[in-house]
Order: structure tokens, then sequence, then C-alpha cells
């Protein structure tokens, strides 16, 4: 009788985390992120922002509710992913699958743009220069006059080594640039948290609301079945557990982004 209850209420806080989320409630700290309208929707300035990933599939897995935030409000996104995801000797198959994949998210394929460099190559222990990295993400920079990065936490949502050389890429860049380029990162959540679906929600919408200095950002995801479709484009990596892990992980949902100071 007891775990009918529970159950229950599982059932019941998840039909009201999408609710939630269906209505489109997008930030909860007194600064919308990037939101610089009248009020009446109009935004002022379009940024452009550059995503900053490791491997095809990361942008949809980790970072869809931030692109579809983005996306919807007129921002130019621009997707840097810096390996082909090579690691199983198919990394021609899954570039393909990120434009294929970003064009449901709505970031055209010329603002795509996969690196495939051998010293930056899918794998676990396979330590990803730092120097190259940050000449890499300038380069881009410079190229399509971006405002703002957005890139993973130095723990990187799984942990993968690749996903936090990533970010000391995007840190050493921010040392070491005279450019003017904001740069928020991904905050990873433990793995209760990671793995609650939709009711992570409350939990970062409180988290944002306790920030009240606008270094910290709730995004949910106003269009969850785009993230599901952007993801079975990825068709060598659309396998059982990847499909579970679409619809129980949390950054399907929701993405915290916290700034990263200099
Ligand atoms: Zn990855």
């Amino acid at each position: 009788m007891v775990w009918l209850v529970i159950v229950g209420f599982l059932i019941l806080l998840c039909a009201v985390s999408l609710g939630k989320i269906h209505l489109g409630s997008c930030s909860n700290s007194k600064v919308t992120f990037l939101n610089d309208s009248n009020g009446s929707g109009a935004i002022f300035s379009r940024k452009n922002v550059l995503l900053v990933i490791a491997h095809p599939d990361d942008e949809t897995m980790f970072f869809s509710p931030t692109i579809n935030y983005l996306t919807s409000r007129g921002h130019n996104v621009h997707i840097l992913c810096l390996s082909t995801g090579n690691a199983n000797g198919i990394g021609n198959i899954r570039r393909e699958e990120l434009y294929l994949a970003s064009a449901v998210l709505k970031v055209a394929p010329q603002q795509v743009k996969v690196v495939d460099h051998p010293d930056l190559q899918d794998g676990f222990g396979k330590v990803w220069n730092c120097n190259l990295l940050e000449r890499i993400i300038n380069e881009e920079i410079r190229f399509n006059a971006i405002d703002l990065i957005i890139t993973f936490d130095n723990y990187g949502v799984s942990g993968h080594c690749n996903h936090r050389d990533v970010h000391e890429g995007v840190r050493k860049l921010l040392q070491n640039t005279s450019q003017h380029v904001d740069a928020w990162e991904l905050v990873s959540t433990n793995i209760l948290r990671k793995y609650s679906g939709p009711v992570d929600i409350w939990l970062s919408i409180l988290r944002a609301r306790q920030c009240l200095n606008g270094q910290m950002h709730c995004l949910l995801n106003e269009d969850p079945y785009k993230s599901y479709a952007a993801m079975a484009q990825h068709r060598s990596q659309w396998i059982w557990f990847r499909k579970l892990f679409v619809s129980f992980s949390s950054y399907t949902y929701v993405n915290t982004l916290k700034k990263i100071n200099k």
C-alpha cells in the first residue's frame, strides 16, 4: 500500500514538473539570461553564442535546453565540436549526424564546425592540450564575432576527460584573451539529480534563485520532444540505453548555467 502511494506521488510530481516545463517559464533569477527585451518580447540585441563541446551528441544530450532557449529568442547559435567522436572508428558518420541533429535544433549547418585534429581524438585517457584548445576556440571567436561562450564545467556532466579538458581550454582562453567575451558553464549535478528527469527542475530553479547576483540561470527546455527528435538523428548512438538516458536525464529538461569568472 505504501509503495502505491509513493509511486502515485512520483507520477504526480513528474506530471506537475512537465506541466511547469510546458508552461514555458524559463528563468528564475531577476535578470533573465541574455534577454534584454522590453517586455513585449522584442530583443534589443541578438548575441552570437558559441557552444563548445567535445563530441557529436554532446549538444543534444546535455545542452538542448540551452540551445532551444537561445534559438527561440533569436540569438545566433554556433557549435564548435572539438572532435569527430572517432573512438570507435565512425567519426565521419558521427560528424554528419551532428549536422542533422543541429538542423532539428535550428542551428544552421554553416554555423556548425567539427574539428578533426590528430591531438584531439575522442577517448578516455586522451589528454587534450589546453593551449591547442585555446587557439582553436580563439580563432572561432574572432571569425564569428562571438559575444558569449557556453561549455562544460570542470566536471563535464559525466566526468569524461575530454569534456573537462574543453572546460580548461575555455578557462585558459578567458585568462589570456584581450577580447570582451563572457563564458558560462553547464553545472554538473549528482547522479540522483542527473537521472531524476523533469523532477529536477524544482531543485534547479531553487538553486538559481538563491544566486542573487545574476551569475546563475536556470533554463527550462521549452520543447523536450525536439531534444528527443534531435538525438534520434545520432543514429549510430541511438540505442536503447541512450533512449532511456534522453527520457530520464534531467539535462533533457533543464540546464543550469553559471558564469565562469576569469
Ligand atoms: Zn561527450
